[in-house]
């Protein structure tokens, strides 16, 4: 017997079934059975096989095993009958085995590409545009090269540079995102801007940088509602330059603008408060809002405003220009509406221009008779 077969044998630790123990062979060099070279390389490939066995679908190692150790004690049993029938029991092992192995793996492969073409697809129809890129088109068309071949190694590979050309493309689109993000806040924050400012020069007198009458509605409306909430009381002065006439004639139109401005800016240090609003309502008309101010408070301080502007002298290269207002004072009555509020304190005005001028008026408080 050849000396591998002896030394094979020896190591081989598949009982024959016989009364020989393993350890009885362990301490015997020569075997008492004479084991064929051709028999001895059979169990050689059985023995190797047993050792890298792996589950497979329909044959898991454990059962795969127990085949090869019976078939292995059959092939050692000396002067076997059954031997021809036992080899074809070898053979036809085998030859399934290795059809089972085969189409496991081809499977696990199939398995495998089918996942990477799901991917390939999904991503073909949400990403044509971003694709478009040349370097993840270029991965792209391998990868779906890879799909198509038979090869692992090709699939693995293009999936990973696939992978990430795709991911640095979207770190790249990531990046230009903010960017964009920061351009559009940047636009809005001075289109807003330019907005406020439009709303402010829309709700400016142009000449006089006075509210203008628009601003002048819309602020006596807001301060009627606010009133009828909070209770608290709300003027209004009503304004009128006197004999303006006069002094276009006198001193021509631009001076005329010069005073209009000129009595803005007395206007406007006269009644300082926050909460006061002075609007140019006409030509040479003009309005007050006292918020929170009764009628008494309002013509204190209006009272103070006539003095401020009749003591005043508009100087302009020798000329020395002085003059007056009248006005009419309103105190929002309960139940009464914005224009009634307005016209009581037109007609306070009226009355103080047809008794003397450069004087103010408080208007009656609005009657149950009159409402
Ligand atoms: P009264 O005391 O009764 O108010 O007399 P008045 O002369 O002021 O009369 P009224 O208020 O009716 O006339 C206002 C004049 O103001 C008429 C118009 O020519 C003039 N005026 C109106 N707007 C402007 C303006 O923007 N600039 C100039 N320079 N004059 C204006
Ligand atoms: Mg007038
Ligand atoms: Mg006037």
């Amino acid at each position: 017997m050849k000396t591998w077969v002896k030394k094979f044998i020896n190591q081989f630790d598949i009982s024959d079934g016989s009364e020989r123990s393993n350890r009885e062979i362990e301490n015997d060099d020569t075997p008492d059975f004479d084991l064929p070279e051709d028999l001895a390389t059979i169990l050689y490939i059985i023995d190797s096989h047993m050792k890298h066995l792996f589950d497979i679908e329909k044959l898991p190692a454990r059962k795969a095993r127990q085949t090869l150790e019976e078939l292995a004690q059959q092939l050692i049993k000396p002067n076997n009958p059954n031997l021809d029938k036992v080899l074809f029991r070898v053979r036809q092992f085998f030859s399934s085995y290795r059809i089972s192995e085969y189409s496991y793996i081809q499977k696990t492969f199939d398995d495998f590409r089918n996942i990477i073409w799901d991917f390939v697809e999904q991503l073909n129809e949400g990403i044509e545009e971003e694709v478009s890129e040349s370097e993840v088109r270029s991965h792209f068309e391998q990868l779906r090269e890879a799909v198509e071949s038979n090869s692992i190694d090709t699939l693995k590979s293009q999936s990973r540079q696939f992978i990430d050309s795709y991911i640095e493309l979207q770190y790249k689109k990531d990046k230009k995102k903010t960017e964009r993000m920061e351009k559009f806040q940047r636009n809005l924050h001075s289109v807003k801007k330019q907005l406020v400012e439009a709303n402010q020069t829309m709700s400016l007198d142009h000449m006089t940088k006075a509210f203008n009458r628009k601003s002048f509605d819309e602020h006596i409306h807001k301060q009627w509602q606010l009133s009828r909430v909070t209770k608290s009381p709300v003027t209004l002065i009503m304004l009128d330059i006197d004999h303006f006439k006069r002094v276009n004639d006198t001193y021509g139109h631009d001076i005329g603008d010069a005073i209009i401005k000129e009595c803005v800016k007395l206007l406007q240090d006269c009644f300082p408060r926050e909460l006061d609003f002075v609007a140019r309502v006409g030509g040479e008309e003009f309005a007050v809002i006292m918020t929170d101010y009764n009628v008494v408070q309002a013509s204190h301080a209006a009272e103070k405003a006539l003095t401020t502007i009749r003591n005043e002298t508009y100087v302009q290269l020798d000329m020395r220009i002085k003059f007056t207002c009248s006005m009419g004072i309103a105190q929002l009555n309960e139940g009464e509406t914005v224009e009634e509020w307005i016209k009581r304190a037109d007609e306070a005005l009226y009355t103080s221009k047809n008794t003397g001028r450069d004087r103010a008026t408080i208007a009656e408080a609005k009657t149950a008779k009159s409402a």
